[in-house]
């Protein structure tokens, strides 16, 4: 992504680290889409947090339990978790917006 060439060269070196599963057949979300909103609405936090973006609800918390904050796909509802752990279901048009509020919820001030 994006973000990470920049971290890599040392463009970067706050803000938001965002990871993404390399989705599969249990896909539930538009991952590379959701991933985009995810990064452009992230593009001015300086918070030093890794946030998720997973494409299903079964297995998104486990692979992504590395990660402070994260969003999972489902059918229709998805989930917001952190560390791994299910925090709430979201409906899956509101995942990003979801997100992002927790997100600014860690004293995200600039
Ligand atoms: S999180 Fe779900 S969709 Fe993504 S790779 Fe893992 S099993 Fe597949």
């Amino acid at each position: 992504m994006g973000w990470e060439i920049l971290r890599s060269l040392g463009i970067r070196k706050r803000g938001p680290e965002i990871i993404s599963c390399p989705t599969c057949g249990r896909c539930k979300i538009n991952l590379f889409d959701i991933a985009g909103k995810v990064e452009d609405a992230l593009l001015k936090c300086p918070l030093t947090i890794k946030v998720a973006i997973m494409g299903c609800v079964v297995n998104g918390p486990g692979e992504a339990k590395e990660a402070d904050i994260g969003i999972a796909g489902g059918d229709g509802t998805g989930i917001l978790f952190k560390k791994g752990c299910v925090v709430k279901k979201v409906p899956q048009n509101r995942l990003v917006e979801t997100l992002i509020e927790e997100i600014e919820k860690y004293s995200w001030t600039t």
